[in-house]
């Protein structure tokens, strides 16, 4: 079929497989342009298709040299609809990974349930024995307790108060006035318990209780700070709460983990154009001005930039990691510079529908959020006959 995008508000319905494969195959060229890490040899990435977990998956591979698993949640192809991204990235993914001798296995479920911890932990049996790295990097809009069957619901919204201030649809580049309304107590409560630590804290428990986990095993999950303009709907809102409690569930699993030399890392990465990040409010204007400021000043990174240096100067650097006063790792630092985030906060009083191409990089987001389908990557003719129906070499 001929494939192009389509949208249904800010998400993408349909994608490429050919472009997504040219920016999985673009990531891993950066790293081998790279020196390799000395680091893990087994890695489960819950998480693993797109954003900073494929990254992560790609630098575990191409940087360190080590087999993966990754957990995801996609959906093939099937009649007239196209796989989603995810599907694409992973299905080129393990195709380079194995052509480079590399063991590649995905298991694609739901990573909440009990059943897909399951299967993880039998495959992790069979073909490596025990991993030595976790990396939990799931953003998810819902969550099924495993437990108590109930259906949990993330919100971005603020807490004790309305926020108001600008959005822009990066389609349009129209910039509005944008008000949330605060988030009741129970939104809290769901969004915490889909984007908090509990289900982190519980991969943990079922890979140890199996046996799974190597002496020295290392656990990261990933979360984000961000600038005092974005806290009322981000970090001081229904999904900082939630991160708050991933934070406090690294400081619980550390302890955990200490019995075996284990370590757990929460990481605060770069604020990114991604599937999850472009559906919270105010955030992609944020990320525009961001990028065009990061761009001039020589600072920008992707996320396989930003997941190289985390591995090779931070986890596997050969010394302790810098942590904050509340023991994160910050590879947020080039974005949370004073300076960078002074020029932000200027052109953020001044942007509008008319100064936003000369003052923003809106023109980079756009492309970048078509590119996370896999349109607009150069080389790839869109004109052309594709096969959507395309398969993942463990999962088939
Ligand atoms: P993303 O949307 O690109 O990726 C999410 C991943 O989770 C995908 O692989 C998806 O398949 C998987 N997933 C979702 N629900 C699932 C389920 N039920 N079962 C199995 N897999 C499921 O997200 P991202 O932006 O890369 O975010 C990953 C983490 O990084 C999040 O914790 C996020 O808060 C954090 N982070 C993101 C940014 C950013 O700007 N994007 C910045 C800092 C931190």
């Amino acid at each position: 079929m001929i494939i192009k995008p389509k949208f249904r508000g800010f998400i993408c319905t349909t994608a490429h497989p050919e472009g997504c494969q040219a920016q999985v195959e673009e990531q891993i060229r950066y790293v081998l342009e790279q020196n390799k890490i000395s680091g893990p040899k087994n890695v489960l990435i819950i998480g693993a298709s797109t954003g900073y977990g494929l990254a992560s998956r790609i630098v575990s591979t191409f940087g360190c040299g080590a087999n993966t698993i990754g957990v995801s949640f996609e959906r093939p192809s099937s009649g007239k609809r196209t796989a989603t991204a995810g599907w694409y990235n992973t299905a080129a993914f393990e195709k380079n990974a194995r052509q480079a001798g590399v063991k590649a296995y995905s298991i694609n479920g739901d990573a909440f349930s009990d059943e897909i911890k399951q299967e993880t932990i039998a495959l992790i049996q069979a073909e490596m024995g025990q991993v030595d790295l976790v990396i939990y990097s799931l953003a998810s809009p819902k969550r099924t307790h495993p437990h108590t069957g109930e259906q949990l619901n993330s919100v971005l919204k603020p807490i004790g108060q309305s926020y108001t201030n600008k959005n822009v649809d990066f389609h349009t580049g129209e910039i509005k006035s944008l008000t949330v309304e605060p988030a009741t107590e129970e939104e809290i409560r769901q969004t915490i318990a889909v984007m908090g630590g509990e289900d982190w804290q519980m991969w943990i428990d079922a890979l140890d209780q199996a046996d799974v986990l190597a002496e020295g095993v290392t656990t990261l999950a990933y979360s984000y700070i961000g600038p005092a303009l974005t806290h009322p709907i981000y970090r001081e809102g229904t999904v900082g709460r939630a991160k708050d409690h991933l934070e406090e569930t690294a400081q619980i699993l550390q302890r955990k983990l200490e019995a075996k030399q284990g370590r757990a890392f929460v990481s605060i990465n770069k604020a990114l154009v991604t599937q999850s990040s472009a559906a919270i409010p105010v955030v992609p204007l944020y990320v525009s001005l961001l990028y065009r400021i990061m761009k001039e000043e020589g600072l920008h990174e992707g996320c396989i930039e930003q997941i190289y240096r985390l591995f090779a100067e931070e986890i596997f650097g050969g010394s302790l990691p810098h942590l904050d006063a509340k023991g994160r790792i910050r590879i947020d630092n080039l974005e949370m510079r004073e300076h960078v985030q002074a020029e932000v906060d200027k052109r953020w009083d001044t942007v509008n529908d008319q100064n936003l191409i000369a003052l923003s990089d809106i023109e980079g987001y756009r492309k970048e959020f078509f590119q996370l389908f896999g349109f607009e990557v150069a080389g790839i003719d869109y004109e052309q006959e594709t096969n959507a129906d395309v398969a993942i070499p463990s999962i088939d």
